[in-house]
Parts: C-alpha cells; sequence; structure tokens
C-alpha cells in the first residue's frame, strides 16, 4: 500500500469518520464502505442526482456504485422520488396487507417466468436465508451446496469462502458462525461441474439445494462458464435438490428478467433485492408455487416480517421497475459498453496486465493476465494496483466500488458528462496502476 499516497483532502468526511467511529464499529454500517482494502478516508456522501454523488466536502463524483446495484435509474430519479413522497403521505407502515406489495409481486411475476409466486422481505440476506430454510422444508434434507467467493448475505450458513465483504478482508469464515450451523454447507469451486457431482455422490439423498449468484458479481465479475447453470439444474433434479437462483444482484439489472433473461435457465427458486428495492429495503424470493406453497401461513415452513411489503419500499420498487423497459436497459448496456472500452483502452497504453469480465451490463477489472473463472483465480490478481488506480479516479471525481472484489455499476443517468469525465480521468488512473508496487 506504500505506493498509494491519499491526499488529505477530504477534512469533513475524516471529522465524521472519526465521529462514526466512537459510536459504531469501524465507523461503518456495512464493512466494505470503510475503504479497509484500499485504504484512506471514506467519503460520506450527503447527495445524489442522476449519476453524481456529492460529499460532505461539497466535492462532486460519477458514481460507479450506484448503492451497490439499485439505483439503475440514477439518484433521485423524479418519477420515483414522486412515488415515494405520495406513499410517504399516506403513511409509513400499516402491520397489514396493502394493494402496493400485491402491485409488486405482481410485476416481479410478470417479469420472471419461473416465478408463480413471491414472498416479499426487506433485505437480500434475509430472502436467501429464508429461500435456504424452505428448500430444507420443503426436501426434508439438511445439506447445501454453495459456491467459493459467492455472496447471499451474511446468512451464517452461507458464511463459508463468501466473496464480497468478506473476500476483501480475506477470512475464510467468520468468528460467531458455529461449526454446527457451517458444517451442512458444502463449498465447491465456481463453474466447477464435475465437484458438484462427486459431491450429490457423496451426499446421495441429503443435499436440499444447490445456491449459486445467477452471474457471480461478488468476487468481480466471474459469469458462469456455457452450461454451468443448465449442468446445475439438471444435477439439482437427477437428485431431488432444488436449485436456487440468488439474483439479488442480476435481477432486474442485467435484463429485464435479470439474468434468466439472459440464459433463460429456469431455476425452482430465486431470490432478489437491490434494484427491485428501489433504494430502499425491499426484497423477495420466489419460484415454484408447489415449493412456496410449503410457506406459511399456506404451508408450515414459517417465516415473517413486521416491515415486510412496507409501503413506501414497495412504491419506490414499483415506480423504478415500471420505467425499466426495453429501452432503458439498451442505454445501460450502451453506457457500460463505452465505459469497459475506455477502462481497457487505458490500460492497455499503459501495459497493464488486466481483465475486464462482463456480465451484461455488469462489469469489472481484474488486474491478472488470465481469465479468472472462479475465487481462487480472482485472488491471484494484483489488488495493489487497483488500490492505486481506485484512489486516483477518486482524486480525479470518479467513485469506483473501494475493493478489487467488486462489480461496477452503471445507470440510465450516466450521460455524455459523466462519461467525459470518466474518459478524462482513466489516463492517470491507469499510470498509477502501472506505477503501483506490491
Ligand atoms: C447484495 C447481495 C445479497 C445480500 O443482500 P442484502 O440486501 O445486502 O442483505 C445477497 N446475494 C447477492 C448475490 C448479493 O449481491
Amino acid at each position: 500500500m506504500d505506493s498509494v499516497s491519499f491526499p488529505y483532502d477530504a477534512p469533513v468526511s475524516q471529522t465524521l469518520f472519526d465521529r462514526a467511529s466512537l459510536v459504531t464499529p469501524g465507523g461503518v454500517n456495512s464493512p466494505v464502505r470503510a475503504f479497509r482494502a484500499v485504504g484512506g478516508t471514506p467519503r460520506f456522501m450527503v447527495s445524489g442526482t442522476g449519476p453524481y454523488l456529492t460529499d460532505a466536502d461539497g466535492r462532486e463524483y460519477v458514481d460507479l456504485v450506484c448503492s451497490w446495484g439499485p439505483m439503475i435509474l440514477g439518484h433521485s430519479h423524479p418519477a420515483v422520488i414522486e412515488a415515494v413522497q405520495a406513499a410517504v403521505a399516506r403513511g409509513t407502515s400499516f402491520g397489514t396487507p396493502g394493494e402496493g406489495e400485491v402491485a409488486l409481486a405482481e410485476e416481479i411475476v410478470a417479469r420472471i417466468e419461473p416465478v408463480e409466486q413471491v414472498r416479499l422481505v426487506s433485505s437480500g440476506t434475509e430472502a436467501t436465508m429464508s429461500a435456504i430454510r424452505l428448500a430444507r422444508g420443503f426436501t426434508g434434507r439438511p445439506k447445501i451446496i454453495k459456491f467459493a467467493g459467492c455472496y447471499h448475505g451474511h446468512v451464517d450458513a452461507l458464511l463459508a469462502a463468501a466473496g464480497s465483504g468478506v473476500a476483501t478482508f480475506g477470512l475464510p469464515d467468520t468468528p460467531g458462525v458455529t461449526g454446527a450451523q457451517a458444517g451442512d454447507t458444502i463449498v465447491l469451486p465456481y463453474n466447477d461441474l464435475e465437484a458438484v457431482h462427486a459431491a450429490f455422490h457423496a451426499n446421495a439423498g441429503q443435499i436440499a439445494c444447490v445456491i449459486t449468484e445467477a452471474s457471480p458479481g461478488n468476487m468481480g465479475v466471474v459469469p458462469p462458464r456455457p452450461g454451468f447453470n443448465e449442468g446445475l439444474k439438471a444435477a439439482c433434479a437427477q437428485n431431488g435438490a432444488l436449485y436456487i437462483s440468488d439474483e439479488v444482484m442480476t435481477g432486474f439489472r442485467t435484463s429485464k428478467a435479470g439474468w434468466y433473461g439472459v440464459d433463460g435457465v429456469a431455476p425452482d427458486l430465486m431470490t432478489f433485492g437491490k434494484v427491485m428495492g428501489g433504494g430502499f429495503p425491499a426484497a423477495a424470493f420466489g419460484g415454484r408455487k408447489d415449493v412456496m406453497a410449503h410457506l406459511a401461513p399456506a404451508g408450515p415452513v414459517y417465516q415473517a416480517g413486521t416491515l415486510s411489503g412496507n409501503p413506501v419500499a414497495t412504491a419506490a420498487g414499483l415506480a423504478q421497475l415500471r420505467l425499466l423497459d426495453d429501452a432503458a436497459y439498451d442505454k445501460v448496456n450502451a453506457v457500460s459498453k463505452e465505459i469497459q472500452a475506455l477502462v481497457t483502452d487505458a490500460l492497455t497504453k499503459e501495459g497493464v496486465a488486466h481483465r475486464l469480465q462482463t456480465a451484461s451490463n455488469m462489469f469489472s477489472v481484474f488486474f491478472t493476465p488470465t481469465e479468472v473463472r472462479d475465487y481462487e483465480d480472482a485472488k491471484k490478481q494484483e489488488a495493489f494496483r487497483f488500490n492505486a488506480f481506485f484512489h486516483s479516479m477518486l482524486s480525479q471525481g470518479v467513485y469506483l466500488p473501494p475493493s478489487a472484489f467488486e462489480s461496477w455499476f452503471v445507470s440510465t443517468a450516466h450521460d455524455e458528462r459523466a462519461i467525459e469525465r470518466i474518459a478524462a480521468a482513466l489516463p492517470a488512473a491507469a499510470r498509477a496502476a502501472a506505477e503501483a508496487t506490491a
């Protein structure tokens, strides 16, 4: 990290971070926000408009994080703000059913064919936790298969070899998760169907489900190799296990119907979050009706939530989904391609070994010369180059994810002016990456 210098140029953020660190562990409410991987002062944001964020020191950034995916229409989209204001004015929570949650469920079911029924929750973590409980309740089996580098929220049983913040910190596991909680979790290398077949063979009749990111974005972007998701689905069907596709990140982002809309492999259960909440805490899990029928109160598998289907969150999510038509995805995809090309150009000109990997409009840069197919490959990258690159971009007003193990996200609001700022910042950032030393 010696090669990265941090000009002490965010005094108000630093003051806020000092205050935060007294009352909150590490000063943040979600670990990656703390800049531990890249070093320096995390920027405290005060407002967002379109593709821009403004920090507490009054500096504006082009945002390539988009709240880790949700802000696919950019910040403060007028139609979403209007829907939220109208909902708030009617009351913020009733603890009863309401029409908004029906309309949001209908929108999800209409978009994604394998989802016949859906249950709304408040976070992606809740969605995957509930889907796994349902899979175990439905099959009467204890074990689950997940893949190294796939992140499914901070569910105890799924925090074995998880990506995202866990990858950033290089923790193989986390204290607080007991052997009993993680002991029924089988962790396999991503993109390795043979390992899946072997695990089914060794645990015959015991595996409730395979859970996978539809196209992983939490170890950086590592798409499934051709036939991988199909192979998972077939292996599950052959062995009486459920195939759970975690689309919390890819859902409603990689296409109108998420990654399912890209590869067409129909899962038994799916999980959603991020984009479907329009910037509010709303998430969901859904799928086959005969499986969902096992959920309380229709069936015996318990699952509940005081704020599930919250009227403000569902209004935001619905307003956002209704604006996400074919033209919106064309726009996001085009913006993404443009930025991808700029990044590749800049790094190539400076002779920096890198791999730009994509999954529809999600993409990330690995500072490594070879294809990244799994978590082991991802960990081989020269992350110190990313850190230098990150700080150069930040100092020039471009906000990247503060970790080499995360996807970058764009929105329909990223216009020519925003892209020009990225283009202008890239040459110096590429040079910084080239000159960085471990
Ligand atoms: C973000 C994410 C989650 C967790 O969602 P939270 O809302 O942060 O709990 C789960 N799975 C995937 C694939 C994610 O990207």
